[in-house]
């Protein structure tokens, strides 16, 4: 429906205001949520025709629309939900619009890539021309491809631009445009899956029953190994079958090779990825098949959720539980509950699935506003883990080392009985803190409150939180000493180390963010660990989620009190998902898996619960704790995080902020206080917490604080609805 007003209000995709009114020119004709380009200031800007203009702008300003771009509108839900978002995170709406359009060139009509080819003849350099490594890399990844895409080549052969120019000039490549692949090849619904269990047949129609149905969010619950992707690969394919597009989010896309695998598998065809780690011009094409519905099923992080989607029909939230689906910076939110959120808006499914669901999501399916959907086993012929706890008290390594003897014994026999083992600890590098012999001085990170953290492979130290690195000093800044510093405790690199020195000649491959990096290496990872080249893995928790590895069937937890520690609301909730999850990486075939966990408290009630698979009791008793102190989710919580780059002038701001809290009944305003991190990429960072009874609208209050406190410049102020990082 056109808008009838000669001028309409635009959302342009930036943090201020809430869209600005433009004149609609006589030759033009546009309605509500499509894509235009506008002036602002000198430059142009494409933003949306979000409804009727304000009048906030007077007549003798107003300027005029200059083109409505040729792409499907951004449907009216979509349009809502972006407008839910920016009222709940407190956010502007312009800044949740940039999340639906983070390539706008994507609304220009798709132009023909530039690519190369070999010059003919290919066989010879002309005279005179020098072929470097570089060079012969470009030609090698040439040779017998065809025109190849310059962004392609660039990545293949590891060059610059300038080596490919070069290298046209100099005769030895042609420049060629490439063609631009109008379709995503579709995904076939009817295409033989794998053989389903009873259980997992049931759980898939209800699931497919649901595809069409209108609003449902659904739990699928299940072990780990009990075959949960088999059964939501048939909502999805019900979803294919009526037309509709289908969103999927997984953590750590970029390493899940195993599951994009199994999706061709059962479709024939891949899904259209979303990523960080896509290349700009990839984004480009994506974001528009995606807008366009070419791309049938899109498959990505959390930031996928916002892709416009003109035939959306199903979401699925794989792992609901996984933190890496809050997100942190820009707009703060939790990626699961809007994809709840956006399928109401949309009318259509949600399935939230994990073998450990978040407890908000079991609060929610207690108070019968989410379905439950359990598979209670192992798919095949696998059974559970038996699980063991080591008491680290009686029966801990020798002074300097890190495995008790039962474990180092039990990775022997595993591999001498031809299977695989996994050593789980989730830190990176060589030892979490350096620290002078002489005078006790630690090695911290100038621009944050934090340890720096050796890694040896590397020859450095590097802060975990901002990326600072520096070579280990040979003298102590302190107190002079020369060749003073040792190591603390351990990461990955000294367990491996460790155990070269007790099991030489196990083959061991140390898995993390720092040795998988991207698709390829994970691809590599499942290849090595599969074919048998790698006896032992020893990981953090990018060996957790998700890989199947049929002949791994030992599983130990170098130091499973480690996310017990400190006092985060979910650490005991972490805790358990954490473990359950590497856990579940042992004995998923037919071999019998065996799980040791080391700790220094065997007795918690977190790892007992671990120990007997208690699930429902560990449950009740973590939510009889978050119960009797109201948090979530039996009450609401704020973060008010103030921050910036002068002590001073934080802490006043902050104090400031919180006299000027406003007095409201079933709410309290805590602090302020010093975050934990007090010093993060060399912001000075203090935290209010704004705890709340559920009954209380948290955002208004919020709102109203924030507009009747004064903010000095230099200061930020950033809220963060449902923290889930505490620091
Ligand atoms: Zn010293
Ligand atoms: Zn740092």
């Amino acid at each position: 429906m056109p808008v009838e007003s000669d001028r309409a209000k635009v959302l342009l995709p930036m943090p201020v205001g809430s869209g600005y009114d433009y004149r609609i020119p006589a030759d033009m004709a546009v309605s509500p949520g499509d894509f235009v380009r506008v002036p602002l200031g000198p430059r142009q800007m494409t933003g949306v025709v979000w409804g009727a203009a304000d009048g906030a702008v007077p007549d003798d300003r107003l300027k005029a629309m200059i083109a409505r771009h040729d792409a499907p509108p951004l449907a009216q839900a979509h349009r809502r939900f972006i407008d839910w978002i920016a009222a709940y995170a407190v956010a502007a709406p312009g800044s949740v619009l940039r999340m639906s359009i983070p390539v706008p060139e994507a609304l220009d009509p798709p132009v023909p890539e530039t690519g190369y080819r070999l010059a003919a003849p290919a066989a010879a350099a002309p005279p005179g021309v020098r072929i470097t490594p570089k060079r012969r890399r470009v030609l090698e990844a040439l040779a017998g491809a065809g025109t190849v895409a310059a962004e392609r080549l660039r990545a293949a052969a590891g060059v610059s631009s300038a080596v490919l120019t070069g290298m046209a000039k100099a005769g030895l490549v042609e420049a060629a445009p490439v063609a631009v692949r109008a379709d995503w090849p579709a995904p076939d619904p009817d295409r033989a899956g794998v053989a389903l269990s009873a259980n997992q047949r049931a759980a898939a129609q209800a699931l497919a029953g649901a595809v069409g149905a209108g609003y449902a969010t659904l739990v699928l619950e299940g072990v780990s190994g009990s075959g949960k992707t088999e059964v939501y690969f048939e909502a999805i394919a019900e979803a294919l079958r009526q037309g509709r597009q289908s969103i999927v989010l997984l953590p750590e896309i970029a390493l899940s090779a195993q599951w994009l695998a199994r999706f061709e598998q059962r479709f024939g065809a891949a899904p259209a990825p979303w990523h960080s780690d896509l290349t700009r011009a990839q984004r480009r094409r994506i974001w528009r098949a995606a807008a366009t519905g070419t791309a049938r099923v899109v498959v990505g992080a959390r930031s996928a959720l916002m892709l416009p989607m003109p035939e959306l029909g199903l979401i699925v939230v794989d792992e609901e539980h996984d933190q890496s689906f809050k997100q942190e910076d820009g707009v703060v939110y939790h990626a699961r509950d809007m994809a709840v959120v956006r399928a109401t808006l949309e009318a259509v499914p949600v399935v939230l699935a994990s073998a450990t669901p978040a407890l908000e999501t079991v609060a929610n399916v207690e108070r019968g506003r989410y379905a439950r959907l359990i598979l209670p086993e192992r798919h095949g012929r696998a059974a559970m883990p038996a699980v063991e706890l080591l008491d680290l008290r009686e029966e801990g390594p020798p002074r300097g080392r890190w495995l008790a003897g039962r474990v180092v014994h039990t990775i022997a026999e595993t591999l001498a009985a031809g299977e695989q083992a996994l050593l789980y600890l989730n830190r990176r590098g060589y030892a979490p803190l350096t620290l002078c012999r002489g005078c006790g001085l630690r090695l911290e990170c100038p621009q944050c409150a934090a340890w720096l953290v050796e890694h040896r492979l590397a020859g450095r130290l590097e802060c975990h939180h901002c990326g600072h690195t520096r070579t280990l000093p040979r003298e102590c800044p302190e107190c002079g000493a020369e060749d003073s510093f040792v190591p603390c405790g351990p990461g990955v690199e000294r367990l491996a180390e460790e155990v070269a020195g007790l099991l030489p000649s196990a083959r061991v491959l140390v898995a993390t963010s720092d040795t998988i990096r991207g698709p390829a290496a994970a691809a590599a990872l499942v290849r090595d660990v599969r074919d048998g080249a790698v006896d032992l893995l020893i990981g953090t928790q990018i060996l957790a989620k998700g890989h199947h590895f049929p002949r791994l069937t030992l599983v130990g937890v170098v130091d499973a009190d480690l996310g017990l520690a400190g006092g985060d609301l979910r650490a005991a909730e972490r805790t358990w998902q954490m473990l359950n999850q590497v856990a579940g990486r042992a004995g998923r075939a037919e071999r019998p898996g065996r799980v040791i966990l080391q700790s220094w408290q065997p007795e918690h009630p977190v790892l007992r619960a671990i120990a007997d698979g208690d699930r429902d009791g560990f449950i009740a008793e973590e939510k009889a704790a978050r119960e009797r102190c109201g948090m979530p989710p039996y009450g609401r919580l704020a973060a008010i995080i103030v921050s910036g780059r002068r002590a001073e002038a934080v802490q006043q701001a902050a104090q400031a902020l919180g006299r000027y809290a406003p007095a409201q009944d079933g709410l309290a305003v805590l602090g302020p206080t010093p975050a934990p991190l007090a010093l993060l990429r060399g912001y000075f960072r203090h935290r209010l917490l704004v705890k709340a009874a559920r009954t209380v609208n948290l955002q208004d209050y919020i709102r109203r604080w924030l507009s009747r406190t004064p903010q000095p410049g230099d200061v930020r102020i950033k809220v963060d609805i449902d923290p889930y990082s505490f620091s």
